[in-house]
């Protein structure tokens, strides 16, 4: 048994005060929050704030390697261009001991769980090694319809080494405007494929190909090779040209949101699926030089998330980073908010609030020391 007491607990949704004991068996199972009066002696006094492990929900490790590669400010069609055309690291070597590295960085900084997109099977070794949970979102994309079939076998193959491993994962799309309409179609009518995620309005120009068949992102197919003659713009919102291929999604987890607009979160949220808003504010500045419209998804009761990115698109790989990026620009949002977003909220946007995400009694939630403005995982 161990007994934690600290200037303040945070137990996953609110603030309980200083004389709150939080009680663990050995193994990091929480037994239960008890007055200070009622918990006996060998209480450790812990300085600063204790929270439950920060649930991650979109990072790429797989990018690892390119921490500084790509200039910040570019707009994301320039940011993809660099991406995908830089890659491929000089040698294996190179990528494994970055992978390990940045997982081993986001243990440091109280991360527990992460929701990770996968391109290719390069994360497989760390994730089985590793105490972090990782759901692998296995990635699909392509934009051409003729390509859909030949796309989607391609992520099957690496979905099925995921899951031959044991490791949880789920076969998504990768943005709106880096799929076809046939691919989302394949993609929308597997059963049990959850949770769902995809990027979502990450700059304005997503929303001008939809709407309008224009914008940065011609340049970007042009750039590529690649005939778009079979697209015809639908004339409204990308979040609202795709999300109806899901119509039996159970949890979507739709990132970035840098442009979404409140007629699109009532539509999301008018739809059976539960809807997560995950925001990864410091990629966002990264790329876009521009922050999601926070007070907005706030006015319309929305189910907030925080993810880092890569380190193609962050300096680091640190939820209370993101959640200091936030308090900078929207001081009035209370900490026990933010707090909860990085840590209930996120577990139950992963399916796993069995066991993250709070300090209730039965779950092994991890625990994050929050002192003198930094974050760092606790060890019991
Ligand atoms: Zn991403």
């Amino acid at each position: 048994m161990t007994k934690l007491t600290a200037d303040d607990i945070f137990d996953g949704q609110r603030f309980l005060g200083p004389d709150r004991v939080l009680i663990l068996e050995d193994d990091g199972t929480v037994s239960a929050i008890v007055p200070r009066s009622w918990a006996g002696e060998d209480v450790r006094k812990i300085d600063g704030w204790l929270c439950p492990g920060f649930i991650n929900t979109h990072c790429h490790l797989e990018l690892s390697h390119m921490k500084g590669v790509v200039p910040e400010g570019t707009g994301l069609p320039a940011f993809l261009t660099t991406v995908m055309e830089r890659r491929q690291p000089a040698t294996p070597d190179i990528l494994e001991e970055a992978i390990l590295d940045a997982a081993e960085e986001m243990r440091q900084e109280g991360i527990v769980a992460v929701g990770d997109i996968c391109n290719t099977t390069a994360t497989l070794s760390a994730k089985q090694q590793s105490p972090i949970y990782w759901h692998s979102f296995i990635e699909c994309m392509g934009f051409i319809d003729k390509v859909a079939h030949q796309r989607l076998e391609q992520s099957l193959t690496v979905y099925g080494r995921f899951a031959a491993d044991g490791l949880p994962c789920s076969l998504v799309p990768h943005a709106p405007y880096s799929v076809s309409s046939t691919l989302f179609q394949l993609l929308g009518s597997i059963e049990n494929n959850t949770p769902l995620t995809i990027h979502n309005q990450e700059c304005a120009d997503e929303d001008a190909l939809f709407q309008n068949g224009n914008g940065a992102f011609l340049e970007f197919y042009r750039h590529f090779g690649m005939d778009i003659s079979g697209f015809s713009p639908s004339g409204k919102s990308s979040l609202q040209t795709y999300l109806p291929y899901f119509p039996h999604a159970d949890k979507l987890l739709l990132v970035h949101n840098t442009y979404t607009t409140m007629a699109d979160i009532h539509f999301a949220q008018e739809g059976a699926a539960s809807i997560y808003w995950c925001l990864c504010p410091n990629a966002n500045a990264y790329i876009e030089k521009r922050l999601p419209d926070i007070p907005t998804f706030l006015r319309a009761e929305g189910r907030i998330t925080l993810g880092t990115d890569s380190l193609a698109s962050n300096h680091r790989l640190s939820l209370w980073s993101e959640i200091s990026t936030i308090r900078k620009y929207y001081p009035e949002i209370p900490l026990a908010a933010l707090l909860q977003w990085a840590t209930y909220n996120g577990a139950e946007a992963l399916g796993i609030s069995g066991v993250y995400g709070s300090f209730e009694k039965g779950k092994r939630p991890g625990i994050v020391q929050i002192q003198d403005d930094h974050a760092k995982a606790c060890t019991i």
